[in-house]
């Protein structure tokens, strides 16, 4: 059998180059994204990273940059980001034989066998990625996907590789020499707690570290780190996982932009997320038992009185049905309601999931169930047609008090018709 390859491609800055596509203008500006509630940065362009702005600068921070015109800001767009995140792992599906997005910018592939000159082939996909969506990516392959993460880090890091990077390509010699220009903080599996503690024993980088006794890490640091050493050595321990193992339970929360004491507010909020859920829900073809929900004051702040309401309401039998959800939901807040708390996070949990194709029939409740289920996929596809938010329960849009505030935010260009960019 031919010996395991893998690929991976990762994009560069994100969400700053999401934000670029539709933005030509901005091509070689420096670009940050705020974290939620626009409180701080969480992805830079590379220009904004020579600027010397870091990760988790508060947005307050740069504001001279901003107001000079030398750094542009933008809120979040995730409904953005995660379509073009879509794109991205389908084009890059259709080069490959097997996927696994691995997170939003990025997903490994297992290229083993396939013909051809493998930096040719890493070439391609890292140019169709560009041509066809738009967002420049690192693509590098290794025996192992710790190694494949390795070269990706090192095809970042040095221009002079154009992004990609096959590790199996390099001499031996050139590998140690790699190894050795990367920190041992870098080193995928090793977070900042481990390579402290390695550092500690003077080990600084990639290459030290593979050099340990496998007994020696395994004894110091269990068997996960001993993986992620056996890999670095060549020894493939972790496959591709292709399909994610559908989720025991679906949870959605978040704070709210600014606390309430209304409880419509937080209706709002707890349907928002619901319906966020079930859709969640439907799409992994499940059906859920039990609903939870749950809202909270601040635990943080001393000087408000203090309350976390949580409660569940359970299904005789298990539903995916947005409207029968939302209002089991909605008798959970009006039960557990309390005037004069300012309640500060909602949340909702989908759980007791069931193969939604294996739930029996029911003589007495089949008809209703139909209805339901064809309702169902009319909200699914004019959402997915219209976006995201298009057709909405009305408790949901009672009010939009919680929600972020988000004042920086770009056009959903891809996923809403009245974003679509037009060209005059
Ligand atoms: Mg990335």
């Amino acid at each position: 059998m031919a010996r395991k390859l893998f690929a991976l491609c990762d994009a560069n800055s994100f969400y700053a180059s999401c934000e670029r596509i539709f933005r030509p203008d901005l091509t070689r500006k420096a670009i940050v994204v705020l974290s939620n509630n626009d409180g701080c940065v969480v992805t830079r362009s590379a220009e904004a990273k020579a600027l010397g702005i870091k990760n988790g600068t508060p947005a307050f921070r740069i504001a001279d940059l901003v107001k000079s015109g030398k750094v542009i800001p933008f809120s979040s767009n995730y409904e953005l980001y995660a379509d073009i995140s879509g794109r991205m792992m389908r084009t890059i599906g259709g080069l490959v034989p097997a996927i696994e997005p691995y997170s939003i910018d990025e997903c490994f592939m297992d290229i083993t066998g396939m013909p051809g000159d493998t930096t040719e082939l890493l070439t391609t996909i890292r140019s169709r990625v560009l041509q066809w969506i738009g967002i420049p990516t690192c693509v590098s392959s290794a025996r192992t996907k710790t190694l494949a993460k390795l070269a990706n880090h090192l095809a970042k890091t040095y221009k002079g590789l154009h992004g990609v990077l096959d590790w199996e390509s390099l001499e031996a010699k050139r590998q140690v020499r790699a190894m050795s220009l990367v920190p041992v903080e870098e080193v995928w599996g090793i977070g900042r707690r481990i390579s402290s503690r390695l550092e500690e024993q003077g080990v600084r980088t990639a290459l030290e570290f593979s050099r340990l006794p496998a007994s020696l890490v395994r004894k110091q640091f269990g068997v996960t780190l001993e993986r992620t050493h056996a890999e670095l050595n060549g020894e493939s321990c972790l496959a591709l996982e292709v399909e994610a193992p559908p989720k025991q339970q679906i949870l959605r929360s978040r704070s709210f932009a600014k606390p309430t004491k209304e409880r419509a507010v937080v209706e709002a909020a707890v349907a928002t997320h619901l319906a966020e859920a079930a859709r969640i829900l439907r799409t992994q073809k499940m059906a859920a038992t039990v609903v939870e929900v749950f809202f909270q004051t601040n635990p943080f702040s001393a000087r408000t009185p203090q309350y976390f309401a949580q409660g569940a309401a359970i299904f005789g039998r298990p539903t995916a049905d947005t409207l029968k959800l939302t209002s089991a939901a909605e008798s959970v807040v009006r039960a557990k309601w309390r005037d004069g708390f300012e309640i500060r996070k909602a949340g909702v949990m989908l759980a007791g999931l069931e193969d939604a194709d294996r739930i029996e029939p029911d003589l007495f409740t089949k008809e209703d169930e139909e209805k339901s289920r064809a309702l169902m996929r009319t909200l699914d596809s004019v959402n997915r047609r219209y976006g995201k938010g298009a057709l909405v329960t009305g408790s949901s849009i009672a009010s939009d008090k919680w929600q972020m505030s988000r004042g920086l935010l770009s056009p959903c260009y891809t996923t809403r018709w009245e974003d679509i960019p037009k060209v005059s």
